[in-house]
């Protein structure tokens, strides 16, 4: 009760209200109503018992008592039973705000519960601390929470009951923040199917702190969460503290007439259960309520029927607090001696009974008291004191509000860090489809990039194969492998230059095969062809390897000399011509086919200086050799005038022909 101990956190929660500030009050059973135990026991006949203590707590407890001593007279004693029965009898005296009563019957309990199961012995450990208001014992009690909770699996129904009962703990002891960081995490864990009585009780003890720290909204949709399950199991005595709180939430906010509906609610819940002490602090908090509004008479009504409970119930903080709401209502109304008079009483021990934050706005309301009576100098001494201590509670209040906001964000943080942990999570996941899909992209391209290069080589390639093969086209004949006009024009300027560069000779003859087109006409085309082949394979034989061989077009070569004296030519080209006549092909009906040539030969010894020229003298040389019976080689007219007189005499001796000269018959 708030009056056991002034001096206790617990009674700074109960006169709390007066300071103007959110006020969490009174009564611990209030703010704490034992309600249903945090873990409901699996013997039917307790949970009956469970229910009972919340709805007929008086009831309760008398037949809680019988059920003890029938069970501890029986021959023999179930302990574990006794534990439990105890454990609801604590529960039920604290709801009747018997706190001696609730703390004694849980720790008797304990005696009892060495080999209870661990819903019961966690019960009586919870049971036990809601039932302790001294500095030390909350001490104590948080201690012996704390060290059950290390022998449980954290995250288990057990665990979460025991951080409800710890959150609860520091909530008392004025630890805001380590409270909100507790319950908001025992409200996040008991989010499960078949938790909801541990949800609603998290729910209750976070409200109560949220609202300290100014969170209104949420700790009003946390009040209704526990109105909702209170109202849906018909459990008045906690319908009616959740709608008182839903009041005090109201001031808070300094929404007055709300908080006046609500404690109105509460009140009338009270009446129906004849829970007088409920009764009282409804009223007192309307009184309250309305002194702020200025509805002073009313607010007297209030105050006075709270008062004549308190004083009854000797519950000398709350007590404290009506005289205090009475003497501003007599301040107001214009009766300041009297009002003196109570505020003298209540600051009987200068306040060190009650809040310091309390206790300075006494001094205020002093001071103003002293002032309507004129006696300033005692007011001027009052307002002091009140500016010292309001100053003072102002920072602590101040270190407070920061640690509150410390332990939310450090409980938002928690969250976020999971919340960041999960985006790292799927960051990483993306980073690596990502790399793989570069990798694949780096592949492809490598692969692909290859490709154009191994395409573009072979393009390369084949384009030079296919330039080479194009020049080679361009300068060979495709039926004889030989050098064809255009090449044999080129080879033949070239060696003329040279030779005229360097003052040599050299001899070119054209050949023409002898009625050629015969041969095309008696055998056919094909063998025409055989023919021209022969002597080109035949003509390369004959010849040295510096001499060069053309095809001039058709059935017409040429030959190439260089450094080659027209004698000696004339010899070369007279060896072919012998070759030629060896050419023995086969065909169809005749035994061989037989070939023969006839040659102009020319040379620049006689002056001449370009290929047109000489192949022209050639030209004129091998008419007269086709002129002649064919099978014939002709040395041009000019050639052979120029040549010496040693190498015309040769001439004559090895050839049959020559321009002037006898012709040589060709042997056939
Ligand atoms: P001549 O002794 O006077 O040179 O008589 P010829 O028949 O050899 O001369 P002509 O100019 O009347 O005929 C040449 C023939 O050569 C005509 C042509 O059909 C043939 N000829 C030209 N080129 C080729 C070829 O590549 N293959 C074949 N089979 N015949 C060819
Ligand atoms: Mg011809
Ligand atoms: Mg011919």
């Amino acid at each position: 009760m708030c009056n056991e101990r002034l001096d206790t956190p617990r009674v700074l929660r109960c006169v709390a209200g007066f300071t103007g500030r959110i006020a969490p009050l009174l009564l611990l059973s209030l703010q704490f109503p034992a309600r249903a135990a945090c873990l409901s026991s699996p013997d039917a006949g307790i949970r009956a018992m469970q229910t009972l203590a919340h709805r007929e707590p008086a009831d309760a407890v008398r037949r809680i008592q019988a059920a003890i001593h029938s069970e501890m007279t029986a021959p023999q004693p179930n302990a574990p039973k006794i534990a439990a029965l105890y454990a609801v009898l604590a529960d039920a005296n604290e709801a009747l705000e018997l706190d001696g009563a609730a703390r004694s019957a849980a720790s008797e309990g304990l005696k009892y519960a060495v080999r209870a199961d661990e819903s019961v012995r966690m019960n009586l450990l919870a049971a036990l601390a809601a039932n302790i208001y001294d500095v030390q014992g909350l001490k104590d009690a948080t201690a012996m929470i704390e060290t059950a909770r290390a022998t449980v699996p954290s995250g288990s129904i057990t665990d979460v009951c025991l951080q409800i009962t710890l959150g609860n703990l520091q909530y008392r002891q004025d630890r805001d923040d380590l409270a909100t960081f507790n319950l908001t995490s025992a409200y996040r864990i008991s989010d499960k199917a078949g938790w909801s009585s541990q949800r609603v009780l998290a729910a209750e003890g976070l409200s109560h702190a949220l609202r300290n720290s100014g969170d209104f909204e949420q700790s009003l949709s946390l009040n209704q969460e526990v109105i909702d399950w209170s109202d849906a199991r018909n459990l008045s005595l906690d319908l009616s503290v959740a709608l008182y709180l839903r009041g005090e939430i109201f001031r808070a906010m300094r929404d007055y007439p709300a908080a006046i509906a609500a404690y109105e609610k509460a009140r009338r819940i009270s009446e129906d259960i004849g829970d007088q002490q409920g009764i009282a602090f409804s009223d007192l908090r309307s009184c309250q309520v309305q002194t702020e509004i200025n509805q002073w008479n009313p607010a007297r009504i209030r105050c006075e029927s709270a008062l004549r409970v308190f004083s009854a119930s000797q519950s000398k903080d709350v007590l404290k607090e009506a005289r205090t709401l009475l003497a501003r209502i007599d301040l107001a109304q214009n009766r300041p001696a009297r009002a003196l008079q109570t505020l003298n009483e209540v600051l009987d021990h200068q306040g060190s009974d009650m809040p310091p934050r309390q206790v300075a706005m006494l001094f205020e309301q002093r001071a103003r008291t002293l002032a309507a009576l004129g006696r300033f100098e005692e007011a001027f001494r009052d307002l002091d004191e009140y500016a010292r201590r309001n100053a003072k509670e102002a920072g602590a209040e101040r270190v407070k509000q920061t640690a509150v906001l410390r332990a939310r964000f450090e409980t938002d943080r928690q969250v976020e860090r999971n919340a960041s942990l999960q985006n790292q999570l799927d960051l990483a996941k993306e980073r690596v489809h990502r790399q793989t899909d570069q990798l694949r992209w780096t592949v492809t391209a490598i692969l692909a990039g290859a490709c154009v290069i191994l395409l573009m080589a072979y393009i390369l390639f084949t384009g030079q194969r296919h330039k080479r093969q194009l020049v080679d086209l361009a300068g060979h004949d495709g039926l004889t492998g030989l050098p064809n006009r255009r090449r044999s024009v080129e080879v033949a300027t070239a060696a003329l230059e040279s030779a005229e560069e360097q003052h040599r000779p050299v001899a070119i003859a054209l050949i023409d095969l002898d009625h050629f087109k015969l041969i095309n006409d008696r055998h056919g085309h094909a063998a025409g062809d055989n023919v021209l082949k022969e002597f080109a394979r035949v003509g390369r034989e004959s010849l040295r390897a510096t001499d060069f061989l053309g095809r001039w077009g058709g059935e017409e070569f040429i030959v190439v000399l260089s450094d080659m004296t027209l004698d000696i030519a004339m010899t070369s080209i007279e060896r072919l011509r012998t070759a030629a006549l060896q050419i023995k092909l086969p065909v169809k009906g005749d035994e061989a086919l037989h070939v023969s040539f006839s040659a102009g030969l020319a040379t620049n010894e006689s002056g001449i200086r370009t290929l047109d020229d000489i192949i022209a003298q050639a030209d004129v040389a091998l008419y007269e050799a086709k002129s002649n019976g064919r099978d014939l080689v002709k040395i041009a007219e000019a050639s052979f005038d120029s040549a010496s007189t040693g190498v015309r005499r040769a001439l004559r001796r090895t050839s049959r022909t020559g321009t002037g000269a006898p012709p040589v018959s060709s042997a056939s």
